[in-house]
């Protein structure tokens, strides 16, 4: 076992913990509303590692892609995830609703520490039902591709850890099949270096090329 396979396995090992942590979150900030600002943690975790590491943290240490990858995943239909939902537009207009919808909320209850938690559980939850209907529908994991906090850790990271293809790769497509992302790897050939904003870097194409042709040139 190589030291990628040897990390990628550690991942996937750790996300029931974290899927299941992000249930007992979800649920208790409704008894106590202070427990939304974990959505604040998550913010900053994703655009910190955003800023070094590109989209990171939405790999694993996003609590709910674990859970969009150990529970929805078994129920998710697993299909072609329609581009609409990753145009820049869509994207943005996700942005500005919760942002808007958060805002609105915060300004009444402003100053009092225990009912400013409820927005960001009312945020946590609305777009949990979001992303399970449309990942039922759909893919596991469409809600990262418009999240909000994805999208940011995308424009914050763009070039950084990049992923990189040489010529032995043989077009056979199995990165594209084991990509959560549904990003194609291979069609990156000519240009070296899987530029694309959405990558994770969590080494599934690493781990299954045949031609050993992916890498990341800066873990
Ligand atoms: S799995 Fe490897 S050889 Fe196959 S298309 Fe992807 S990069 Fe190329
Ligand atoms: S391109 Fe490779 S490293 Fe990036 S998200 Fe897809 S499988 Fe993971």
């Amino acid at each position: 076992m190589n030291d990628s396979i040897s990390q990628v396995q550690s991942r996937k090992n750790m996300q029931p913990w974290l899927s299941l942590s992000f249930i007992l979150l979800l649920a208790g900030g409704w008894l106590y509303y202070p427990l939304g600002y974990f959505l604040l943690a998550c913010m900053a975790g994703a655009m910190g590692i955003g800023m070094v590491k590109g989209r990171y943290w939405c790999d694993w240490l996003c609590p709910r892609g674990s859970f969009f990858d150990t529970l929805l995943s078994k129920i998710s239909r697993a299909g072609k995830v329609p581009a609409l939902f990753r145009h820049p537009a869509f994207r943005l207009g996700w942005l500005a609703v919760l942002m808007t919808m958060l805002t609105m909320q915060l300004i009444p209850v402003w100053g009092d520490f225990y009912l400013m938690g409820k927005p960001f559980v009312m945020v946590l939850t609305i777009t949990t039902i979001v992303g399970t209907f449309f990942g039922i529908t759909y893919h596991q994991r469409i809600w990262c591709m418009f999240c909000p906090m994805g999208t940011m850790a995308n424009w914050l990271g763009r070039g950084k850890m990049p992923l990189t293809i040489n010529d032995a790769c043989s077009q056979c497509g199995t990165c594209e099949k084991v990509c959560r992302m549904q990003i194609n790897p291979g069609s990156y050939q000519e240009v070296g270096q899987v530029k694309h904003g959405d990558c994770l870097k969590c080494s599934y194409c690493v781990d299954s090329c045949p031609q050993q042709a992916l890498s990341f040139s800066d873990k």
